[in-house]
């Protein structure tokens, strides 16, 4: 069956695009074209603003009680469970994550985040009635936001998208989807299943395109609010457009995270968590913890056990059930991530496995040789910059205040983990470290939660009340 498609999704329409450009998607395993769609453009994006400007103004969803912006949200979560599978391949497709976690993040999680929105929605204080201060009442109304910029990266496209669409789409906003260039084809699928589920024409608009079709959006008058997951230097971009304008904005950013191994951890068991955390998504994942910490005491068994756990895992096609890391979503990736292990070697870091070169067996495809560098400075660009691939790095720690101090000494501030005998020392080290999550002796999202960043690793939060919460305006109508 072919993935090609021939239009852009606005107004409820599978419409036509401006333009005769074209994106060539193509497999990061084959470096074969799987599918060609139409690029858009800057008359595309004013159209689905358009659109989106006109299904919020004139209603009927922004118009709706939140109760029946739910039951059609509910269809699409239950249109979208019968999709898990499919969703998963195309990503795969598209981007070359793993099937392995395909089958976990990439759908199934998205869907959870539906459904715990959902249950968040239920619950939620739309309107509440306060007794004032000063002899009168107060009604206090939570109200959509308007029309919405979703821009979502291409590591996790449907992950990144629900975060936004869905809160969005309760709250009563309106929304315009740009999605990654290399990662187009799930987004046609989430389309199909809106326009059964019922979701009114203009609610939801998906126009793909790069960075001048994003900055165009991010820019345009009709939009009041951004949300934005990708890098920190677009983040900044887009943070002072919405500055300028006074925008709404929210940023989920880069992350170059901590894994603080202590003595009485259980090494097998972290080795274990640490397959996941650290190289999940083949290691181009935001909330990556490749920065390894450990003692001095320990540090030669944490190096050697990581160096064994990591050559073991299975390197190759992304679409075989076994395989724990696939290839680079695209050639600029997999030599950006060449570059970086160039340059441990140059800033003098020991490799300890991996290095530049194809992985065994393999002879093409955008793969990088899974490699853990040890003799780690945290001063080290290797230590201090997002890879985004499976690089890691171990550094050494005199104690666990000293541990905490490197772990905090990053421009990031987004994710990490402790690894320990001792749960309630863990927590401790977690009240320590300036990340907006943290896991002790595990890291998992959890969708009722927020989830964000400190320092450069974004603004706002998505996901749990609060994430709902950044797609409303507050409004206090007082009476007598
Ligand atoms: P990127 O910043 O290059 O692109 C992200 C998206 O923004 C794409 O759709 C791109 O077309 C668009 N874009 C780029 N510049 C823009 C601009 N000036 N205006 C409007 N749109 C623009 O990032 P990427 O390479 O696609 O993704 C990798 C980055 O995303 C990493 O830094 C990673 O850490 C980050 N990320 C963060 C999270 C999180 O939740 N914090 C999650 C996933 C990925």
């Amino acid at each position: 069956m072919s993935l090609d498609r021939s239009t852009l999704f606005i107004d409820g329409e599978w419409a036509a695009p401006a333009s005769s450009d074209t994106i060539q998607v193509v497999s990061p395993h084959s470096e074969q074209v799987i599918a060609t769609v139409p690029e858009g453009t800057t008359t595309d994006i004013d159209a689905a603003v358009a659109a989106a400007r006109r299904a919020f103004d004139s209603g009927p969803w922004s118009r709706m009680s939140p109760e029946e912006r739910i039951e059609i949200v509910q269809n699409f979560s239950n249109l979208y469970a019968g999709k898990l599978g499919e969703m998963a391949e195309l990503i795969t497709l598209e981007m070359g994550s793993p099937t392995s976690f395909a089958n976990l993040a990439q759908s199934p999680a998205p869907w959870m985040q539906i459904e715990a929105f959902l249950g968040i929605a239920r619950e939620f204080p739309w309107e509440e009635r306060r007794t004032g201060v000063l002899g009168t009442d107060v009604v206090v109304r939570r109200e959509p936001v308007g029309v919405v910029a979703a821009i979502p990266p291409w590591n996790v496209p449907q992950f990144t998208i629900m975060s936004k669409v869905i809160p969005a789409l309760l709250s009563g906003s309106t929304v315009v989807v740009k999605p990654a260039p290399e990662t187009p084809l799930d987004t046609y699928l989430m389309a199909e299943l809106l326009l059964e589920a019922g979701v009114p024409a203009g609610v939801v608009n998906i126009v793909a395109g790069g960075r001048e079709v994003g900055a165009h959006l991010v820019a345009h008058p009709g939009v009041d609010k951004v949300a934005f997951t990708g890098s920190t230097a677009a983040g900044r971009k887009i943070a002072a457009v919405c500055g300028e304008q006074l925008k709404r904005v929210s940023l989920e950013l880069g992350g170059k995270s901590a894994a603080i191994v202590l003595d009485d951890a259980d090494l097998g068991a972290a080795m274990e968590g640490l397959k996941f955390t650290a190289l999940m998504n083949s290691g181009q994942a935001c909330v990556a913890q490749t920065r390894i910490l450990a003692s001095r005491a320990n540090y030669d068994n944490v190096v050697s056990a990581l160096a064994e756990t990591v050559s073991k895992m299975q390197v190759g096609d992304p679409m075989d059930p076994a395989t724990e890391i696939g290839p680079m979503v695209a050639q600029r990736q997999q030599e950006r991530v060449e570059k970086y292990i160039a340059l441990g070697q140059e800033e003098g870091a020991r490799l300890v496995i991996g290095g530049n070169g194809m992985p065994d067996g393999l002879s093409s495809g955008w793969y990088v040789r899974p490699t853990v560098f040890a003799d780690v400075d945290n001063a080290m660009r290797i230590a201090q910059e997002e890879i985004f691939g499976p690089v890691l790095s171990v550094i050494p720690f005199d104690d666990v205040d000293d541990a905490v101090r490197i772990a905090n000494d990053s421009e990031y501030g987004l994710a990490g983990t402790v690894w320990t005998g001792d749960v309630e020392a863990g927590l401790d080290v977690a009240r320590q470290v300036r990340t907006g999550t943290y896991g002790v002796n595990t890291y998992t999202m959890d969708f009722s939660a927020p989830f964000g960043g400190y320092k450069n690793s974004g603004v706002g939060r998505e996901f749990g009340p609060e994430g709902l919460a950044h797609y409303t305006e507050l409004k206090s109508i007082y009476t007598p």
